[in-house]
């Protein structure tokens, strides 16, 4: 049932939560979802929105000044509405664009919230055409827009529940190939990758479901053993396949041998358990991951592919989370990432275009591939 203005108001100020539990839709019914309506009515509202913002970003604590270098709280409200806040400290005036994914942005915050929820209520995203039809953006402001949003999970750094240890599984996918993006070999054990050719190195926590990926440049096993070494913890007991490229890891492993049909293991860990050794439970979200290349891999831009495959386990991570947690998970990653239009699209040395041949045809500045397109643009 949806509430008034005042009502609303009085929910966002006091962090009451919005939406409800899904008495009618399969899967997560302990989730509190916020349906379109109640999404339209609260984010679709200016006023309702930068209220629903300021409490996301500082919570019941006090407004903080975003710059790094200074942080003060002595800060008061100005007049002015695009930068509504004054600090007494630096004397700078900021918004809550300042110091996030958002600066320099025309965008007002309806459009923003509404972006990031009808982002993260797909698993897959929403399309740039679609959010462009949706918020009467232009197309490249949508895109754009997508950018900034998944700009929130683009960090380097591991989930915060890695640093918990445990069992973890390693995984590499390759993407592209020697003409564009036009070949897909999936899983090549040891495998040096080829022009174009990358490869995506997924890291999964057993406990708590939660991945990490990146690009890595190849395979080589000093790659993997950094790579390993900067995100797992000390301690932790890890499960690979067979793969050659792994006897450079400094850490307690367990292979399995899929050439053999061996897919699950009993294995006695060094800390006395003994447990199921695999590369698969965990796998389902990479898999999924992968799936999704396999399904669309001709469409795919090799420029964005890391942009991609970083939002897709950003938003498998937060998956269990409620929409409105969800939302401010997103609008936190987003501090301190200022990110430029030009800076987004700067030549990176791979091929952004997309279609069955890996041809970016600059007549056809838009190619729309439905959900997808948002990683093969256009310049
Ligand atoms: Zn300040």
């Amino acid at each position: 049932m949806p509430h008034t203005f005042a009502e609303y108001e009085h929910m966002i100020r006091n962090g009451i939560p919005l939406g409800k539990t899904s008495k009618s839709s399969p899967g997560r019914k302990h989730r509190i979802g916020i349906d379109l309506a109640e999404a339209l009515k609260v984010f679709g509202d200016t006023d309702l929105a930068t209220m629903w913002l300021e409490r996301a970003r500082w919570g019941d604590g006090p407004i903080t000044c975003p710059l790094p270098v200074c942080g003060g709280t002595r800060v008061s409200r100005t007049k002015r509405l695009d930068m509504p806040y004054r600090c007494k400290d630096c004397r700078n005036w900021f918004s809550l664009k300042t110091e996030t994914s958002m600066a320099n942005s025309k965008l007002s915050f309806d459009k923003w919230l509404l972006a990031i929820y009808l982002d993260l209520t797909n698993l897959k995203g929403v399309s740039s055409m679609k959010l462009c039809r949706d918020l009467d953006l232009c197309q490249r402001t949508a895109w754009f827009t997508l950018q900034r949003v998944r700009e929130a999970f683009m960090s380097d750094e591991p989930p915060p529940e890695f640093a918990l240890g445990g069992e973890f599984q390693l995984d590499e996918a390759y993407f592209g190939g020697l003409e564009a993006n036009r070949h897909f070999i999936d899983r090549i054990p040891g495998g040096q990758g080829g022009a174009n050719m990358m490869i995506v190195i997924s890291i999964t926590q057993v406990a708590s479901g939660k991945m990490w990926v990146d690009i890595i440049p190849d395979t080589r096993a000093d790659t993997i053993a950094e790579t390993v070494d900067r995100i797992i913890p000390r301690g932790a007991a890890l499960y690979t396949d067979d793969g050659q490229h792994y006897h450079r890891i400094q850490m307690e492993r367990h292979p399995v041998n899929h050439n053999l049909g061996e897919y699950v293991r009993i294995v006695d860990l060094a800390n006395g358990m003994q447990r199921m050794a695999t590369t698969n439970t965990v796998e389902s979200g990479w898999s999924m991951f992968r799936r999704s290349f396999h399904g669309i891999h001709h469409k795919m831009s090799p420029k964005y592919l890391r942009r991609y495959a970083k939002t897709f386990s950003g938003r498998w991570n937060i998956r269990p989370l409620n929409t409105e947690e969800q939302m401010r998970h997103v609008i936190h990653g987003m501090i301190g990432r200022e990110l430029s239009y030009d800076i987004l699209t700067e030549d990176n040395g791979l091929p952004s275009g997309g279609g069955p041949n890996g041809a970016y045809h600059p007549e056809r500045r838009i190619r729309y591939n439905g959900e997808l397109d948002d990683y093969i643009l256009q310049e």
